[in-house]
């Protein structure tokens, strides 16, 4: 059994900003740019959620990336990926995508439904400089093959990736070491997570309220809470204050410099003009 000498406390709160991305969908940018150093290797989160079709029903047509990995998990909805190297599949409700894009993916993310809910995340981990020009790698995980444990009443932790008390998540293998959990608690419901000291942590919370450091008001539904890193602060304890859902999502940093130009993620400017050239001159 782990023990959790310190714990961490929040740091800042931030809430989502409201854009539109791909043909015209209306998402919350959870995770913006400003954040990238300091939650290194996470480049980015958003949230998609909306009943109205005329919110989602344009989707993500055809578009590159490189550089980084993309990860989709959806709540409601069924959402069609289709790649330039082959892949296709469907999420539904609990499925989660991981994809590497490595040297370069062209995509597309459309919304299998024309009417109902739509609903889920899109998170982006940095890839280190070595595996930026990797060969591109999807994984598809089905609702039914992610880990569900209960290590406390009124807790129900979904293991995306990374380790909780023993056991491994859905996704392994991967470099910046992500734990990616879905945590729901009941109203005064507690959970300790223990947390590698020098990883990067956030929590996301979108249902409920919850409490992660006695000293700071309580995290409200739509914030992100960046989580402070010190000598000893290994884990987090969490207390929800309703009935409530979270993210919680840690990495290990990569201290390498970051340029972005749109779905382009490298080291280094001339290595964005590279990928802009390739892109535009099929070799993708
Ligand atoms: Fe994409």
């Amino acid at each position: 059994m782990e023990t959790i000498n310190q714990l961490r406390r929040v740091e800042s709160l931030h809430r989502g900003m409201p854009v539109s991305d791909g043909a015209g969908v209306k998402l919350q940018r959870v995770l913006t740019q400003n954040l990238q150093q300091r939650l290194d290797p996470f480049l980015m989160l958003d949230e998609f959620g909306s009943d109205q079709p005329g919110d989602y029903i344009a989707g993500f047509p055809s578009h590159p990336h490189r550089g980084f990995e993309t990860v989709t998990y959806m709540l409601d909805g069924r959402m069609r990926h289709r790649d330039n190297a082959g892949n296709e599949g469907v999420l539904g409700p609990g499925d989660v995508q991981w994809m590497t894009a490595g040297r370069g993916v062209v995509h597309s993310e459309m919304p299998e439904q024309e009417e109902g809910r739509m609903r889920g995340f899109q998170l982006w981990v940095n890839l280190p400089a070595r595996e930026k020009m990797c060969d591109p790698q999807y994984r598809g995980i089905q609702n039914s093959e992610i880990p569900r444990l209960s290590p406390a009443p009124g807790v129900m932790i979904s293991l995306i990736a990374g380790e909780y008390d023993g056991q491994q998540g859905a996704i392994r293998g991967i470099s910046t070491r992500p734990l990616y959990l879905d945590i729901q608690l009941a109203a005064g419901a507690t959970l300790h997570v223990p947390l590698p000291e020098t990883h990067h942590a956030f929590a996301y919370v979108y249902e409920g309220q919850v409490t992660m450091d006695e000293t700071a008001r309580a995290v409200s539904k739509g914030t992100l809470a960046v989580l402070t890193n010190g000598r000893d602060q290994q884990g987090v304890r969490l207390q929800a204050e309703a009935e409530s859902r979270l993210l919680l999502i840690a990495g290990q940093p990569l201290h390498e410099p970051i340029a972005q130009w749109g779905p382009f993620v490298m080291n280094r400017r001339e290595e964005l003009e590279q990928a802009f050239e390739d892109y535009h001159q099929g070799r993708f």
